[in-house]
């Protein structure tokens, strides 16, 4: 490790190396700490989480050049108590959403840029400032400054073991190079993420499911700092079971598929099993308030599969897929091709046909196109899959990041499980998620809640060591 010297504890020592990691360590730095950070990625998968993303939510006064506006906390507050049932530490998403004002100008400062949404991005450009160059671009940016400040960066270093005493950080053990390494600190950020990556962790909750979960993200959060905090007596926030997960191509890689493997099809069509079954109602609201429910419905089919059944006539109605569509003549071709029954996708889409009743179609609303008389039906945009050709997609459960994590105050820093404040251990982003997020998701709210939280951790860390 040369350059990094470990004779002196560091003021802060940051563990991870996404959004919430680097806003902490940019403000220690800023507070005139000496600063450590360790990723366990390599340096080219530095980031972990964060490189996939486009966007984060803020509240802003309408005046944001990139968006459309305005966009008040009350209102960002409603958002978020819908999509949670009010599942959240109130104080604490109140905090989360007032610092969110002031993100753009705080990350321009660090260099960040941003642009205007682009088309079929779940219309989010009133709520969302888009990083220009993505994800990566804004990194790049937020670790060039870290490093003008002088902050440290160790890369391919996973945090091993922690020594935490009464509350306490002392050191942690990072592995480089096969070899431990002992890290000692006045104070610790932890910011590394979920536990998502870890199928043996998820298989606890949801059984052999877990294995037929696809990562669309980093596959170095695995969640081993978290468990080394609750071990050490930090207080558990978070269901287990819950996590953001969407619907995503079945032909997508284990891990870090990112974007581009979500599919916006469902919509447009019919979802079925492999029994060639309808399970939910594919239009019961607009798809960005409704498209991360599919990846847990489609977790609870049989062996965790679904397909999209759509015909010619809305192929190019959504963002386009990174895998093609199976294409088939007719609806029996279309099954065998998939590997489901033929007869009874056959006899789904005939008894879906029936039912639909004549509308106007319009995707852009909760047009008045529906079904009548089925179970399970189709409340909006049901048109008929009757124009040949006809087009599959396999899906599967895509999880994005899972909210079980470490309790904080409003100074992001760990609550013991006495309920007293840890001596000098902060958290930031995913791994305090749950903090804000009981259930459900508010798109770009992962962002923001690194963002702030890994302000404020940076700063009172930095107060800490100082003290
Ligand atoms: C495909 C995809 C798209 C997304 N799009 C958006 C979006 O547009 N907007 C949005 O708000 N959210 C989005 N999210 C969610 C968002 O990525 C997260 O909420 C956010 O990046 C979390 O930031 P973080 O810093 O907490 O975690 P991460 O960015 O995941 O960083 C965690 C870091 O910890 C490191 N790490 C893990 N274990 C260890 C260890 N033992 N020792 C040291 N380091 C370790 C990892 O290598 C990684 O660098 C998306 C997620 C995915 C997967």
């Amino acid at each position: 490790m040369p350059g990094i010297d470990f004779s002196e504890p560091f003021d802060v020592v940051v563990a991870g190396g996404g959004n919430a990691a680097l806003c902490a360590a940019i403000t220690a730095a800023r507070g005139g700490a000496r600063v450590l950070v360790v990723e366990g990625a390599p340096a080219f998968y530095r980031g972990g989480n964060t490189r996939h993303t486009r966007n984060l939510r803020c509240a802003h006064d309408g005046t944001a050049p990139t968006m459309t506006g305005p966009y008040a906390q009350e209102e960002f507050l409603d958002d978020l108590m819908r999509v949670t049932a009010g599942q959240t530490d109130k104080e604490l998403a109140a905090l989360t959403i007032a610092r969110s004002a002031e993100l753009i100008g705080w990350m321009n400062e660090q260099g960040v840029r941003f642009q205007p949404p682009l088309g079929g991005t779940l219309s989010l450009g009133k709520t969302n400032a888009f990083f220009l160059g993505g994800g990566r671009g804004m990194l790049n940016s937020l670790y060039r400054q870290a490093e003008a400040l002088g902050v440290a960066v160790l890369y391919d270093s996973p945090v091993t073991a922690l020594t935490v005493e009464n509350g306490f950080f002392m050191s942690a053990t990072v592995t480089h190079e096969g070899r431990p390494q002992s890290v000692r600190g006045r104070a610790l950020v932890a910011a590394c993420g979920g536990f998502e990556a870890n199928i043996d962790w998820l298989r606890e909750y949801w059984g052999a499911a877990a294995d037929n979960f696809l990562i669309r993200g980093t596959p170095y959060n695995r969640g081993d700092v978290l468990k080394m905090l609750h071990e050490a007596g930090v207080s558990e926030i978070g269901d287990p079971t819950q996590c953001h997960a969407v619907a995503i191509d079945a032909r997508a890689p284990k891990f870090d598929g990112g974007i581009a493997t979500r599919l916006d099809s469902v919509v447009f069509g019919i979802m079925v099993n492999k029994e060639a079954k309808r399970f939910y109602d594919e239009g019961e609201d607009t798809w960005p308030k409704r498209y991360a429910i599919w990846g847990r419905l489609v977790a609870q089919q049989p062996e965790q599969i679904a397909y999209s059944i759509i015909d010619s006539r809305s192929l190019r109605l959504f963002m386009p897929s990174i895998f093609p569509a199976v294409e088939a003549a007719s609806i029996g071709e279309l099954a065998v091709k998939l590997g489901l029954p033929p007869d009874a996708l056959e006899r789904t889409v005939r008894e879906f046909n029936a039912a639909v009743k004549p509308g106007t179609f319009d995707h852009t609303i909760l047009d008045d196109c529906r079904t009548e008389g089925l179970a399970i039906p189709k409340s909006h945009w049901a048109r008929t899959i009757s124009e040949p050709p006809f087009y599959g997609y396999p899906l599967r459960p895509g999880i994005t990041f899972t909210y079980l994590g470490v309790k904080v105050n409003n100074e992001a820093r760990m609550l013991m499980k006495d309920g007293t404040p840890s001596g000098n251990m902060y958290a930031a982003g995913e791994i305090m998620a749950g903090n804000v997020l009981g259930k459900g998701y508010l798109a770009g709210i992962g962002m923001t809640i690194g963002a702030v939280f890994g302000r404020i951790a940076g700063e009172k860390a930095a107060v800490h060591a100082h003290n």
